[in-house]
């Protein structure tokens, strides 16, 4: 097919922005931003695109909408409305002032539950709008994979489809009416046509238009737009005259909103949507069906959909083998598969009452034996175990996204519908294409529905772009030859705008001109998509254009395990370090954000503390992400040490909620501690942040004289007077020097001990107690313990170990190298005799499994790892192999509260701290579903961040212990958890937390603390 030309969407920054800008912050409350940084993280959304925008403007309300419209409208800039930005076609990246909803518009504005009808302003995500809904029995029915994190807006815009769209249907079969505002200002409810008649006659005259284009069209509609249930491409000019197996509505009567859904934010603002609710399901059943090849679970498919069922989704080999590699879906994925199925489908079936869905899957059982495939289904009833496996398949596509290397699934035939006859031969032949491009496809999909997510692996930063011609077009020639859509899902975007010629013929498109210039005939509404579109390898747009490049860096920690290449042809990945990077791997790490979005997220986990609190962009793992990435390719200056990274980092709490909750293991801590080594050795490191980083240096000398090391909390006015020169917050009380540390009491060096006991500085010096009570626990265990000293040959034999902690948060990668050669020098000869290294600290203790091992240390190091664990890990791994004797009684507290570390979550020690606290006879654990505290090492401390650390905890953590009695035993392993409720709950009559053994010593038997 012939391409249209490129348009030159590049915006060249000159007086038009900055009057713009300027225009802007005079006429709206919320926030405009011009500058670089901002505008490259509002650049990029989920697909390969990037469109630095002219700015981007974060209204307050809708008055702030509609200042921003008159701006641009005088001005001629054209608008891009964003909500999630999680589009994956490049819908929301253009040469535009972008205009996100997501943070304030977000309110839900009625409600009526006898007509299960509900209004919601754009910004409402659908994860939080049906938790609002649960309480009422009802639900929005169009459950996206980004259901924590798509907007009621957006979704809108794309026509989203949900899992369960067969027996729900798109956005657009659930959209009542939309409140509009269009460019010109004009603001217009658009809903069914009756009510049509009431509207100004401004409105009245723009629908009267449209209907007569669709009229006009009527014959090109029937012999164009295709039938299957999932299309979303192009406009719904087919609402006047349905052709879909699916009628938009019940009646077939013509509701205008439906023209505005899916027109990717084309045609006009969203202010409210009016929804269509469905009552919460009463009863589900999962039958989870493993197939031995792929070809046979696309086969099947058209018999189960015979069944009725609510969902019909794929999962394929590799899916199944990347999610068997992450440790929290490992056992679930293993729970649902019947030998080593090459696909399995997931069969959902609902019902009012609980036989109901259960029969249906003992039909799908007895199908799959006349299908010749007996004993293939695993029946799941438990809801529990459904969310678990609906869990891993919504996180598909961003397993599939966790490959390392260059080459990635890219998304642009991801989206084909095709009926459910054609979907194995598609299957076979689509992957005999791919095949002779050098590439293989990884699938998901809504078989129930026709629609495969198929993305073949291709390196955009090379011969992607040609391969990505090359397969669209033999993609398209199918879709083409089966009667299917070629966008069944996602949208047009600047990926597939192109194809809506192909799709709809030149008529129809030339149809869709006129619609866009009846609503926006300035054209200034998210210019590009849809219509008058660019081409989708114009590699001018794409993230990694031609010349793309990474500045050379020196890299402090060892990246180059991202630092490797891939051959999707052989599937062969290089060996660690053999990649192209000139930033030794870190640059590669950084490019593991693709933008998908999952960050924002405010449900349960940790990810991410800073932007839950503060709902900004720049504050979520993605803007940082972005921020390091447009750094590192040169995109903001030449430094990468600037301060627009700096800014971005600042908030970043360094908690590792990243590492484990990113699909694609995006680790932003560790990436900190890269970037304040980078900007420290070209800026220097101020004195208050290297008096924190070398405490561990200077706290024998304080531990000597702790009356004098307290003074700054004893002597009334010094913590204020003092804040300015060490940064650290008034209204904090620090941590108290205690004169009995536990080292200069203890002096166990049992060269035969089963365990050595690695006390840290925080413990030994300010909390001796909890060594204490670690050291009780083990003894009353039976265990022989040792007490980690330095090694005898040490250059300070005295001076206690450390696991240099606070050297790598600011940055100070040598000095906690010269901390970590201590340690590994110390314990290896106990490492070397298969001993057990048990640490207290969370922080301390899992940095030798973590960062020991990306500081070039050697195999040493990596031994240490492997033997390095939590007190409470070791408790657990002990009492799972029933060699554990604790001779615990019942405390007075009938229950606890556990407060996780975020490091503990983030290595998945917190599971082992439950088990242990629920050793204690008669203690009922419960965990708090919190993010991080807000304190995280010195970062609460100091007094630029002391609100926002607050805020943090005031998430969940302190609002839950509010609400706990007081005889409620509060467990928090972390030393700065701790002394964050002491203080956060000093206010509410005062509450304090414990170490996880510290409980455990008090129910020992004879303990004397007791
Ligand atoms: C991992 C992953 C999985 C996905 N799974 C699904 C899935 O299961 N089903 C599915 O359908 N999609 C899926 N998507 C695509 C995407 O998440 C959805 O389309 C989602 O609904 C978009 O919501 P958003 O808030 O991110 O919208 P955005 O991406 O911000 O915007 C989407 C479009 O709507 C327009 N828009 C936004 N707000 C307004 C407004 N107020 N007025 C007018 N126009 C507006 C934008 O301009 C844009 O064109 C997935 C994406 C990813 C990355
Ligand atoms: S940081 Fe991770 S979760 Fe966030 S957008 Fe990037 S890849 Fe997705
Ligand atoms: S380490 Fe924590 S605060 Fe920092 S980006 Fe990751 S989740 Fe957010």
């Amino acid at each position: 097919m012939n391409a249209p030309e490129t348009k030159p969407l590049v915006f060249q920054p000159g007086s038009a922005a900055s009057d713009l800008a300027r225009r802007l912050r005079g006429a709206v409350a919320g926030e405009v931003m011009f500058d670089r940084a901002s505008r490259g993280r509002y650049a990029t959304d989920a697909s390969i695109y990037q469109v630095e925008p002219l700015g981007v403007v974060v209204p307050r309300s809708d008055a702030d909408v509609r200042a921003a419209f008159d701006v641009c409208r005088e001005l001629g800039v054209p608008l891009l409305p964003r909500g999630a930005g999680s589009s994956q076609c490049g819908q929301t990246v253009g040469a535009a002032l972008v205009v996100d909803h997501g943070k304030h518009l977000n309110r839900v504005v009625a409600f009526d539950k006898d007509q299960r009808t509900i209004t919601a302003e754009p910004g409402i995500v659908l994860d939080a709008l049906n938790a609002w809904l649960k309480p009422h029995g009802l639900w929005f029915p169009v459950d996206v994979s980004t259901s924590a994190q798509a907007t009621l807006g957006g979704m809108a815009g794309n026509n989203s489809c949900g899992s369960r769209s067969i027996a729900y249907g798109n956005m657009v079969h659930n959209v009542l009416a939309i409140d509009a505002l269009l460019a010109d200002g004009t603001t217009a409810r658009f809903g069914p046509d009756a009510e049509m008649a009431h509207a100004p006659p401004k409105v009245r005259s723009l629908v009267e238009a449209l209907r007569a284009i669709g009229n006009r069209e009527r014959d090109e509609i029937a012999a164009r737009v295709p039938t299957v249930l999932r299309r979303v491409g192009g406009y719904n000019i087919d609402v006047f005259h349905p052709v879909s197996e699916r009628p938009y509505t019940a009646d077939a009567s013509v509701n205008f909103a439906h023209l505005l859904v899916g027109s990717e934010g084309t045609l006009a603002w969203t202010r409210e949507l009016t929804l269509k609710l469905a009552p919460l399901p009463v009863h589900r059943a999962l039958g989870v069906v493993s197939f031995p090849t792929l070809h046979r679970a696309m086969e099947c498919a058209r018999s189960i959909v015979l069944l009725g069922p609510s969902a019909v989704e794929l999962v394929d080999r590799t899916m199944i083998d990347l999610a068997r590699g992450n440790p929290a879906f490992r056992p679930v994925i293993d729970a649902a598969l019947v030998g080593e199925p090459e696909a399995i489908l997931l069969v959902e079936f609902m019902g009012e009452t609980a036989d109901v869905p259960v029969r249906r899957v003992a039909d799908l059982a007895a199908l799959m034996g006349d299908l010749g495939l007996p004993d293939r289904v695993v029946k799941m009833v438990d809801a529990g175990a459904q969310k678990a496996l609906w869990d891993v398949r919504k996180a598909g596509l961003n397993i599939m996204m966790s490959m390392r290397g260059d080459g990635k699934p890219v998304s642009f035939i991801e989206d084909c519908a095709v009926p459910l006859e054609h979907l194995a031969d598609y299957v076979d032949r689509l992957t005999e294409v791919f095949r002779k491009h050098g590439t293989r496809g990884t699938w998901y999909a809504h078989a129930s529905v026709g629609t495969l997510h198929v993305r073949p692996i291709l390196d955009m930063r090379r011969d992607g772009a040609a391969k990505m011609r090359a397969i669209a077009e033999e993609a398209s020639a199918m879709v083409r030859e089966y009667k299917g859509a070629f966008s069944g899902e996602h949208g047009d975007g600047l990926v597939r705008s192109e194809w809506v010629a192909w799709q709809f013929g030149s008529r129809l498109t030339r149809a869709f001109e006129e619609i866009k210039a009846l609503f926006d005939p300035a054209g200034l509404m998210n210019p590009g998509k849809i219509v008058r579109p660019s081409r989708m390898d114009d590699r001018a747009l794409f993230r990694f254009p031609p010349g793309y490049r990474t500045l050379p860096i020196t890299t402090a920690l060892d990246w180059s395990a991202w630092n490797v290449d891939y051959d999707p042809g052989a599937d062969v990945l290089s060996a660690p370090g053999t990649g192209t990077d000139p930033a030794q791997g870190f640059g590669k790490a950084v490019d593991m954000c693709n933008n998908n979005g999952h960050c924002r997220k405010f449900d349960a986990g940790t990810m991410c503390p800073s932007y839950r609190v503060t709902r900004d962009e720049i504050h979520l793992t993605r803007g940082r992400a972005n921020t390091l990435r447009l750094a590192l390719s040169g995109q903001l200056g030449a430094d990468f040490a600037s301060t627009a990274v700096r800014d971005a980092l600042d908030l970043c709490v360094g908690c590792k909620g990243c590492r484990r909750e990113c699909p694609t293991g995006v680790d932003m801590a560790k990436m900190k501690i890269e970037f304040n080594h980078q900007w420290h050795r070209a800026h220097g490191l101020p004195f208050k942040n290297r008096a924190i980083a070398f405490l561990p240096r200077w706290a024998p000398w304080a531990g000597r004289i702790p009356w004098l090391a307290n003074l700054r909390d004893t002597l009334p006015g010094l913590a204020r007077v003092s804040e300015k020169w060490t940064g650290l917050s008034a209204r904090r009380s620090l941590p108290r020097w205690r004169r009995d540390a536990f080292l200069r009491t203890q002096d166990q060096g049992d060269a035969t001990a089963d365990v050595v006991l690695f006390v840290d500085t925080f413990t030994n010096y300010f909390e001796p107690e909890n060594a204490h009570a670690a050291l009780a626990v083990l003894k009353a265990g039976g265990y022989r313990v040792a007490v980690a000293r330095a090694a005898a040959n040490d250059a300070e034999p005295v001076r206690p170990l450390c696991c240099g902690r606070t050297f790598l948060a600011a940055g100070l990668v040598d000095e906690a190298k010269r901390e970590a050669r201590r340690m590994i020098a110390a314990l290896a000869p106990h490492v070397e005799r298969g001993a057990w290294v048990v640490g207290i600290e969370p922080s301390c203790l899992l940095s030798l499994r973590d960062e020991f091992l990306v500081m070039g240390l050697g195999d040493a190091a990596k031994r240490l790892g492997e033997k390095a664990l939590l007190i409470e890990e070791f408790l657990a791994r002990e009492n799972a192999a029933g060699r554990l004797r604790l001779p615990l009684v019942a405390l007075p507290e009938k229950r606890a509260l556990l407060h996780g570390h975020c490091h503990q979550k983030a290595f998945d020690a917190l599971a082992a701290t439950k088990t242990v606290l629920q050793l204690i006879p008669g203690l009922a654990v419960e965990v708090v579903e919190s993010s991080c505290c807000g304190m995280a090492g010195s970062f609460g401390y100091e007094a630029a961040h002391y609100d926002i650390s607050m805020r943090m905890a005031e998430l969940s953590l302190l609002p839950a212990l509010r609400e706990a009695d007081p005889a409620t035993l509060i467990v928090a392993d972390g030393t700065s958890c701790r002394h964050q409720i002491a203080d956060g709950m000093r206010a509410s009559g005062g509450r304090a937390a414990v170490h996880v053994v510290r409980a455990l010593e008090r129910a020992l038997v004879h303990s004397d603390t007791r």
